[in-house]
């Protein structure tokens, strides 16, 4: 272990992952962060996933523990914030990874109210809430990085107006807190993902449009600019595990693209 994080306590709210050929973005973000030595308060709505990503950190002699809660209620925050504190004293990192879309999500005149409604409460306000919970904590302390996993889809695309609107949101959220923040010493950055080749992202697709996997892949590797090719969970978590890290002491209040390229065509 090169210990980038090493001796920090890190919460990872979407910790599991859905089901599918390949890991998720918080499971690898928590795999990452124990491997450079943090401990990782792994935090899922889905408890068995939790306990699944918790026993892979075992397995490499890394420390973490799971934790059920659903974030898009304010109950749910306030015990991860609670459960980790309690558990060791302090909180470093806080990443706010949940994010859901789909399900009557779609373009501004067809998505549904419902759908909006249950999109911006779990992707925006549990992070916002999760955040308010644990500011106190790291002001107290002087310090602590908070890493918002937001999307390209924030900036552009016209198909699924709520996981839009609501990932803008978290961008908003991330220079808001880290403006409010920055004299306390506490950092706040967005990691945004574009095309990744993930779980929820491939079978998530394909099953809701009904097409396979493979074509699924082949479809958003066509739109990568860089080497044609989707980046992976490990991408979102190297990215992640900088802004955790203090050698990015100096670095809050970004939006990270971590895209190959995407954000940059233009056309
Ligand atoms: P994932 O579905 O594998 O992981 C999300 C986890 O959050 C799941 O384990 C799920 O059980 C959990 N969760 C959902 N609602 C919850 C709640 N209310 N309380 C607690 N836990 C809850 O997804 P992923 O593909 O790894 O994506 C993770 C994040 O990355 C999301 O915020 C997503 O919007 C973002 N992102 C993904 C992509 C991509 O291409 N995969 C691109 C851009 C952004």
């Amino acid at each position: 272990m090169s210990g980038r994080l090493q001796g920090k306590i890190a919460i990872i709210a979407g910790a599991g992952q859905s089901a599918g050929e390949t890991i998720g973005n918080g499971r690898a973000m928590a795999v990452l962060f124990a491997r450079h030595g943090a401990q990782v308060l792994c935090v899922d709505r889905d408890l068995a996933s939790a306990v699944e990503t918790v026993a892979m950190i075992a397995e490499e002699g890394g420390s973490a523990a799971p934790f059920q809660a659903d974030v898009s209620r304010d109950a749910g925050c306030a015990a991860v914030i609670a459960e980790a504190k309690s558990r060791w004293g302090r909180i470093d990192i806080l990443v706010n990874n949940v994010g859901i879309g789909g399900g009557g999500d779609g373009p501004a005149h067809r998505a549904a109210e419902q759908a909006f409604d249950r999109i911006l409460n779990v992707n925006l306000k549990s992070a916002w809430m999760t955040i308010k919970h644990v500011i106190p904590i790291m002001r107290e302390q002087g310090g602590g990085s908070i890493i918002n996993i937001s999307s390209l889809a924030s900036l552009s695309g016209s198909n699924q107006v709520a996981y839009e609107v609501s990932k803008a949101g978290m961008n908003r959220l991330t220079t808001s807190v880290a403006n409010a923040n920055a004299s306390h010493g506490v950092r706040c950055n967005a990691v945004l993902p574009g095309l990744m080749d993930t779980p929820m992202a491939i079978s998530g697709i394909a099953a809701g449009i009904g097409s396979t996997t493979s074509a699924v892949r082949e479809a958003r590797n066509a739109r990568v600019p860089l080497r044609g090719k989707m980046g992976t969970a490990w991408d979102t978590a190297h990215a992640a595990l900088f802004l955790a890290s203090d050698e990015a002491n100096f670095i809050t209040g970004v939006l990270l693209p971590v895209d190959g390229g995407m954000a940059a065509r233009v056309g």
